[in-house]
């Protein structure tokens, strides 16, 4: 059994999930951060907003983004096989504006990627192409109720004996070891950092910036399928159920360098509009065929910060200066997962488990 003291920074779905990953390997483990999954949401804090579904975006152009969503959607399907409430299968509808690609680029394109493991996976028939679509595939997705998903990690994570410690705002890595909150965080062997777009600040990485997603939330209980329609130059719609609460949430956008916290009411409308001529299900069974997006049952307009990253992922270790105490601790980076921490959670975890126990068979090496 492996031996050593690691401090998480950050309790969203990464650090969440990597401080569960380092206790199941035997690691004593504190999550140390400001925001908690309990929390009212707050734009800082990008897990709570998410939809969302497991419905990867990766492409030949990031085969470690493609194995992070395939070992992801392998422990999510044995959760929901050992009953997880906050998982669940449904069936997903791909639309792509564009042709099919050919040759190399259709054998490593998003849709063939997600064959590789979806079950049910086919591509559309033409007939079954709605209007303005070029080619499409449908398979069975996994759908994540974030309200409660979140919530349950920091369960699991506290039933495996990790202990969560909330702190003030940290203005550098360091003193995520110095916090006032626990005199044991000093004695740290390792600091894991997963605060997502907090890391544009704390490390400081200037790599990192936020994509700015606009959804509008509505009730509509009867809708079970999810939907994608994705068009040139980055134009989406997607229709994500939430069985749990009978909730539907619609997007989407992805604006770049966007910090703006409000739902516009001009993106709302364009997100309504996009996705009941996607889903005209959407509307109460009585308001079908003749109802209006006035006719939604709006339970929120919401905004969130997804923590992008010019090249990716971070996932790599480094060291980390104590300040005034002369001496410093390694590091494992955490962080950049875009639009796409949930689907990517375990495979990433894994993969930082790993860079923890090189860091400390490194270090003691040199003692
Ligand atoms: C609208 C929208 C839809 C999305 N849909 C999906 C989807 O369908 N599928 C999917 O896989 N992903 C989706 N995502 C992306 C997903 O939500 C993010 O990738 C993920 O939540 C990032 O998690 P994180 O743990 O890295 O960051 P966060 O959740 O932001 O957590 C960061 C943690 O670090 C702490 N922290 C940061 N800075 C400091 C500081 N200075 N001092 C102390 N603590 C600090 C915070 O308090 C927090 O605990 C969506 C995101 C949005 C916004």
């Amino acid at each position: 059994m492996p031996t050593g003291h690691i401090v998480v920074l950050g309790a969203g779905v990464i650090g969440l999930s990597t401080a569960i990953r380092l206790l199941e390997q035997g690691y004593e483990v504190d999550v140390v951060a400001r925001d908690l999954p309990q929390d009212p949401k707050s734009i800082a804090f990008t897990s709570p907003w998410a939809g969302a579904h497991h419905v990867s975006v990766a492409t030949g152009a990031d085969m470690r983004m493609h194995e992070f969503d395939k070992r992801t959607f392998e422990v999510m399907s044995s959760m929901i096989e050992q009953g997880h409430e906050s998982l669940f299968y449904c069936t997903q509808m791909e639309y792509r504006e564009q042709p099919r690609p050919t040759g190399e680029a259709d054998e490593t394109s998003q849709l063939s990627l997600m064959s590789r493991y979806h079950p049910d996976f086919r591509w559309l028939d033409a007939h079954e192409l709605p209007e303005g679509i070029q080619h499409g595939a449908t398979f069975k997705a996994i759908l994540i109720d974030t309200p409660t998903y979140l919530p349950s990690l920091a369960t699991q994570f506290e039933k495996l004996g990790g202990r969560l410690h909330r702190c003030e705002s940290l203005s550098s890595l360091s003193s995520a070891l110095s916090s006032s909150s626990s005199p044991s965080l000093a004695r740290a062997d390792v600091l894991v950092n997963c605060s997502g777009l907090g890391a544009w600040t704390l490390v400081p990485d200037d790599k990192v910036f936020p994509t700015r997603g606009q959804l509008v939330i509505v009730r509509a209980p009867w809708v079970a399928e999810g939907k994608t329609r994705l068009g040139p130059g980055g134009v989406y719609d997607y229709i994500i159920p939430r069985p749990k609460s009978g909730h539907v949430v619609l997007g989407g956008c992805a604006e770049k360098n966007n910090w703006d916290p409000k739902p516009r009411p001009d993106m709302a409308r364009r997100i309504k509009e996009r996705c009941l001529a996607l889903c005209p299900k959407l509307l109460p069974p009585d308001k079908r065929g003749r109802g209006t997006i006035d006719d939604l049952d709006v339970v929120e307009d919401a905004v969130g910060l997804r923590p992008t990253r010019e090249g990716g992922i971070r996932l790599e270790a480094d060291r980390v200066r104590i300040e005034g105490e002369g001496r410093d601790v390694p590091v494992v980076h955490h962080y950049g997962h875009g639009g796409y921490g949930y689907q990517s959670s375990w495979g990433s975890a894994e993969a930082a488990a790993e860079l923890v126990k090189a860091a400390l068979s490194s270090g003691r090496s040199k003692l």
